[in-house]
């Protein structure tokens, strides 16, 4: 893989944001709050902005900086709906399905309305997502998928061979479908536009603010950390999966994978001009997923799975430098600017969970690697159950239960990982 001299370990989103850090002061000393959220990423800031444009006293507090979780590293596909499908939905929820189609179905739309509505600086683009079939037998879920969604009135395309040859510029994939509803944003700007409007409406926010503790004292929350106490009278906590021991339960109610990215330096011209033209995002069907799209200036952007701990990646970035140029072949040789990594937090039943174990503690997460789009909603959803309002109950709460055999699972998924990642080498991955 040629990087350029030298490849930066860190992301492309961090050297070009348009929206500046936050530079938010740490927590000290004692705050009262009405409400306390923990985790400065989609979640936690759609809560705070929401709850903030009601009127509620809300304080963010994030271990980090605001974006330096999965919303700050991830590829910006901003994509619509949930891992299941409408029909699965049903299957699974009955007739509770519907509002919850109905939500997530515009969740991408959402967003693109938040980012308009708050003249957040992130270069979004609503150019569509193409799940591409890598192989002929990939094709009968991916028209199933498009059926569902476009029997229920979605801008949803299914695409031939030669359709997504030209939507893709490669001639890599045997066919796919395009959901127009989807699209891209730059995601660490995106992030750092929500905390922005969420503080100018009121939103009091925190950086460097490890929360340490987490107590129920009485009828209110207790929050600690280096330095500062606050009290709540309701928690969010948006963690997913960098949670860490804060609640007993938390970190193991998730598995947990790292998913790589890197950007090639912007591309010429003539080399990047049939790449992705109109501006669409890609995911393909493996089972160890790629994603593909532009970068803002020009770069091509390559992600996938990562090792599940946090293991050396050197040769994983290989592969994907790899697979790329089987992809675009004319991509050979350009030099690889940023490579970085990120946590991805994975539920049992691919779907987001939202939890209530203790009156007064909102937990929502699980996003399976499309949180863009759903963790904004899930903020949405928890300020709404927070207030009363009309989406209070759009998302069903479930127990807060460690992953069964999490022990076992967690090396299991590695080795999985590694199955299909030898498959697809090989050739085999279908
Ligand atoms: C590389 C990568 C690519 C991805 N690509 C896409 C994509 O293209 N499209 C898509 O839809 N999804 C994608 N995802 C998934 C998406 O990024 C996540 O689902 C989403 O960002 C989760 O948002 P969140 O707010 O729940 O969590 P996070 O953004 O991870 O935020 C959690 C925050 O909590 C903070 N925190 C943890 N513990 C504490 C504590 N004790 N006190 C204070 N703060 C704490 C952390 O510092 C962190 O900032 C990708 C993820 C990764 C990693």
């Amino acid at each position: 893989m040629p990087d350029s001299a030298p490849a930066r370990q860190r992301s492309l989103w961090s050297a070009i944001s348009e929206e500046p850090p936050l530079e938010a002061p740490p927590a000290t000393g004692f705050l009262q709050t009405d409400v306390a959220v923990i985790g400065g990423g989609y979640t936690g800031l759609s809560a705070a902005l929401h709850l903030a444009e009601r009127g509620v006293g809300v304080a963010l507090l994030e271990a980090g900086e605001v974006g330096s979780g999965a919303s700050g590293a991830n590829g910006g596909q901003v994509i619509p709906g949930l891992k299941r499908d409408p029909r699965n939905l049903e299957r699974i929820f009955g007739s509770k399905a519907g509002p919850l189609v109905e939500l997530f179905g515009d969740a991408a739309g959402f967003v693109f309305s938040l980012v308009d509505r708050h003249s957040i600086r992130c270069a979004p683009c609503r150019a569509g997502w193409i799940l591409a079939a890598h192989a002929p037998g990939a094709m009968p879920p991916i028209r199933s998928r498009w059926q569902d969604w476009h029997s229920r009135g979605a801008d949803i395309e299914l695409l031939s061979a030669a359709d997504i040859g030209e939507l893709t510029g490669s001639h890599a994939y045997a066919g796919g479908l395009i959901d127009r509803r989807a699209g891209t944003v730059q995601p660490l700007a995106y992030a750092r536009g929500l905390a922005r409007a969420a503080r100018d409406r009121g939103a009091v926010l925190l950086e460097n603010s490890r929360v340490e503790k987490l107590v129920r004292d009485g009828g209110v929350w207790r929050l600690s950390g280096r330095g500062f106490e606050i009290e709540a009278e309701r928690v969010v906590v948006a963690t997913d999966a960098y949670s860490g021991p804060l609640l007993p339960a938390l970190e193991r109610s998730l598995l947990t994978v790292s998913s790589l990215q890197i950007a090639t330096t912007p591309l010429p011209h003539d080399i990047g001009a049939p790449i992705l033209p109109t501006g669409a995002c890609l995911s393909e069907t493996r089972k160890v997923a790629i994603y593909m799209r532009r970068g803002p200036h020009g770069q091509l952007l390559i992600g996938g799975r990562g090792p599940v701990g946090d293991g050396r990646p050197d040769s994983l970035y290989r592969d994907l430098y790899k697979r790329l140029v089987e992809i675009f072949p004319t991509v050979r040789g350009l030099g690889v600017e940023y490579r970085w990594r990120g946590r991805v937090g994975l539920t049992m039943d691919e779907l987001p969970h939202l939890h209530e174990p203790e009156p007064g503690l909102h937990i929502g997460q699980g996003y399976n690697g499309r949180g863009v789009a759903a963790a904004t909603t899930m903020g949405r959803v928890i300020a709404d159950r927070i207030t009363g309002g009309e989406l209070a109950d759009a998302i069903p709460v479930t127990n807060l239960s460690v992953v069964p055999w999490r022990f076992i699972r967690q090396p299991m998924l590695t080795a999985a990982i590694g199955y299909y990642r030898l498959r697809d080498r090989l050739g085999l991955g279908a």
